[in-house]
Formats: C-alpha cells, sequence, structure tokens
C-alpha cells in the first residue's frame, strides 16, 4: 500500500463522563493501519463529524445506539478518501461517507460506504447541510412535525447544524414566521441577517418564554425542539391550538446530573390538543434522496445558506466535541485532517 502510513491514530474513550466530559476521558492512541479484507475499503479520512448524540454514547445506559466501548476507538460519521479497495464497486480515489470516525484511517466494510461526489458539494457537506443533520431538519420539521404552509415555526438551538437549516427550510416552504433562539448576540445577528429568520433572541439574555412571547405574539405552530427543559416549557405556552412539536434533542441536559426542571405546563397539551413527536433521523433514511436533491437546489441557487466552524487535526477532535457541547459552533461543527 504505497504512502500509507504503518499506523494511524484514533480517539479511545477511557473514562465514562460525570456530568460535562473532560478531556482526561479521553486518550489518542496509534494503532496500526491494516489492509482491507474482502468487501473492504481502506478510507483516509478527511473531516470527522461531532456531534451532541456522542454524550449519550458515552454513558453506559441502553439507548438507540450501543455506548462506546471503553478502551475502544469510538465510531461517528466522516468523509474520506479511499486509498485501498478490496470490494467491488469502490476505486482508489473515490470519496465516501461513512462512520468510523474519530481516527485517521478506517478500514470499512463497503456495504457501510455511501459515495460522496466532491464535484456536487464540498465533501464537508456531506457530513453537514447534505448529511445526517441536514436529513433531520428536513424530516422532522416536513413529517415529524407535519409542518404546512404558513404555519409559524419556533426552533431552538437555531444557530447549530439542525436549527439552521430546520428555520431555513422552514421559510423556503412557506411559513408565515421563523423564530429562532440561540446562545449569543452574534448567532441572533447570523439568523436574522444571514438565514433570514423573522426573528431571533439570546436565551441567555433573559427568560425564553418572555423572550418568544416578543418573537412570536401571534404563538407558534409548530416547535422544533433541540434543547428541552425551559425551552419546551415556552413553547408549550406558546404553541397555538393543534400545534406540533418534533422532539428532536434535548441538549440542555445531556451533561446534567439531576432531573431537568421543567417544563412544568404538560397539562397544556390536553387543552390544546397539542402534539409531541418524538423524532430519530434513522428512520428517516427513505427521505435522502427527496433531500438531498431539494436542499442542494437551494444551496445552489443561494436560497440557504450554511456554516461550518471547522477544527484542524485530529488531536483537536476532542477540543472540536467539547466546543460544539459549548455553543463554539455556529452551523456544523467539524474536525478537518487535511486534503
Ligand atoms: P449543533 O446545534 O450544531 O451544536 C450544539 C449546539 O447546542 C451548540 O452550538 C449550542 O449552541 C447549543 N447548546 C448547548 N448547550 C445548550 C443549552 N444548555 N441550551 C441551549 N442550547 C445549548 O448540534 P446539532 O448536531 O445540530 O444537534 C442539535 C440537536 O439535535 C441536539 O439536541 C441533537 O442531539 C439533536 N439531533 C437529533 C437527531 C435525531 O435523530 N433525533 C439527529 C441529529 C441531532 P448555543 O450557542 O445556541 O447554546
Amino acid at each position: 500500500m504505497p504512502d500509507i502510513p504503518a499506523t494511524s491514530r484514533e480517539w479511545h474513550l477511557v473514562a465514562r463522563p460525570e456530568g460535562w466530559p473532560k478531556p482526561q476521558d479521553f486518550a489518542l492512541r496509534e494503532a496500526p493501519v491494516i489492509e482491507p479484507g474482502p468487501g473492504q475499503i481502506l478510507v483516509r479520512n478527511i473531516y470527522l463529524s461531532v456531534d451532541p448524540y456522542m454524550r449519550g454514547r458515552m454513558n453506559d445506559v441502553k439507548s438507540y445506539l450501543p455506548p462506546y466501548g471503553l478502551d475502544r476507538p469510538m465510531d461517528g460519521g466522516a468523509v474520506g478518501e479511499v486509498v485501498a479497495s478490496n470490494a467491488e464497486g469502490f476505486a482508489v480515489g473515490d470519496h465516501v461517507v461513512h462512520n468510523d470516525g474519530w481516527r485517521e484511517y478506517a478500514r470499512v466494510p463497503a456495504e457501510q460506504a455511501v459515495k460522496a461526489d466532491p464535484d456536487l458539494a464540498p465533501l464537508s457537506a456531506y457530513l453537514g447541510v447534505l448529511g445526517m443533520p441536514g436529513l433531520t431538519a428536513y424530516a422532522g420539521l416536513l413529517r415529524s412535525a407535519e409542518f404546512t404552509e404558513g404555519d409559524a415555526v419556533f426552533v431552538s438551538g437555531a444557530a447549530g447544524a439542525v436549527g439552521s437549516e430546520v428555520g431555513q427550510i422552514a421559510r423556503l416552504k412557506g411559513a408565515s414566521r421563523v423564530v429562532g433562539s440561540a446562545g449569543s448576540d452574534e448567532k441572533v445577528r447570523v439568523l436574522v441577517e444571514e438565514y433570514g429568520f423573522d426573528a431571533a433572541f439570546n436565551y441567555k439574555s433573559g427568560p425564553v418564554a418572555e423572550q418568544l412571547a416578543l418573537a412570536a405574539p401571534g404563538g407558534i405552530d409548530v416547535y422544533f425542539d433541540n434543547v428541552g427543559g425551559e425551552h419546551l416549557e415556552a413553547a408549550l405556552e406558546r404553541l397555538n391550538l393543534h400545534g406540533r412539536v418534533a422532539a428532536c434533542g434535548m441538549i440542555a441536559q445531556y451533561n446534567s446530573t439531576e432531573p431537568p426542571p421543567a417544563p412544568h405546563n404538560l397539562a397544556l397539551i390536553v387543552g390544546k390538543r397539542l402534539r409531541i413527536q418524538g423524532l430519530l433521523v434513522l428512520d428517516h433514511f427513505d427521505l435522502r434522496e427527496q433531500f438531498v436533491t431539494e436542499v442542494s437546489a437551494w444551496i445552489r441557487d443561494g436560497s440557504l445558506r450554511y456554516d461550518e466552524t471547522v477544527v484542524k487535526g485530529v488531536e483537536h477532535a476532542v477540543d472540536a466535541f467539547l466546543g460544539m457541547l459549548r455553543g463554539a459552533n455556529t452551523g456544523k461543527m467539524l474536525v478537518s485532517l487535511g486534503d
């Protein structure tokens, strides 16, 4: 295997975090790079994805995905170049998206790799705006929340990978009003001035319920929940009759060691005939082709914008992950390993 190093670096979880993860919970270790076996490809990763769901996988609890093993390489979304192939249909030089991230080189079963065309979109987009977070936004808004033209939409985590796309898809599909919340004044500016939200607020500047009431005086029909807690409580208050909630994530509690204090107003669900629909992107891969076609056209004609926050170097992958949990990102948080 020419130009392929004998070893590559990979991140292991070495301790299960209590509350906020610490750098000492992770270790960057060397592992041999092994030639691909039958039906496998060897991929040099170019971008790694760091995502909120990975925090849940650091706990030893049963969930929709298995916990990360201790002293084992972590996995997650990645995009890279095939450098050796022992699988039909994949050639050296192809680009692929796969799930063996958190490492420099990955030996991937071919059936777990999907080709990515760098001429159609930058490779990083396949982990964000045209990848898993984008599909979450698309399916969550259009299918789980049953968005229809004229709905007023509120999305939390609105400057992140999923949220920024939810708000823009709602706008492009004819929402009567799009409101977002985010954790800094600069993010609020981006939401309104660059993504075309009608209103946005900084949830750290005052009570969410008060700020939402001002931003959505006519109420909301859809709440796309990325945050939970106080945001969900405020949204239940503001939802109109027959309103819908797409429960996508509850990042406000991912590092809590105590149960969340809110919402206290769940009884509103009855009187307003609200519907709360849990959403997992894994259930919506059938929409992928339609999603990529529609969203890539909006990107090409400039009607949908996206940001990426890119941290350079595999040695900084944990910093990128922790930074994302703290809100250091606008749009998708990625780790670049070089072209
Ligand atoms: P992201 O929004 O790009 O990054 C996470 C953001 O969460 C941070 O930038 C930070 O922004 C915000 N945040 C952190 N702590 C917060 C808190 N206590 N209160 C409010 N906001 C907080 O991440 P993403 O990948 O797009 O994911 C967004 C949500 O969707 C997460 O809840 C994730 O678990 C969920 N998700 C679910 C699925 C699914 O299939 N159900 C798939 C993908 C993602 P601020 O500066 O605004 O605080």
